[in-house]
């Protein structure tokens, strides 16, 4: 089967990322009908699968606050870099504990 690539734009911080029919099927039913880039895929479940258990929906939206500041600060590298930092803070202080 052929796969066609489509650019999707991320629904939370913007972003725009080309993908295959089946790879956006996978983040879609993921994350409840709604397309996520690759980072915030991976900030969502890091969101979702910390200690105090989340439901994905709820971590999805816990995110999309989360850009919408980072997006009033600055463009969407901006917003990237932001969530990059935070990803890497988190992975820092869980490797302490
Ligand atoms: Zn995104």
């Amino acid at each position: 089967m052929e796969e066609v690539a489509v650019t999707m734009s991320c629904e939370s911080c913007g972003m725009e990322e080309e993908c295959t029919g089946k790879y956006i099927g996978g983040v879609r039913a993921c994350f409840g009908g709604r397309w996520l880039c690759g980072l915030c895929s991976e900030a969502v479940k890091y969101e979702a699968g910390k200690s105090s258990p989340r439901s994905v929906e709820e971590a999805v939206r816990a995110h999309m606050t989360f850009c919408r500041m980072l997006k009033r600060r600055g463009p969407a590298e901006r917003v990237a870099e932001g969530m990059c930092q935070m990803l890497r803070r988190r992975a820092s202080s869980s490797s302490t504990s």
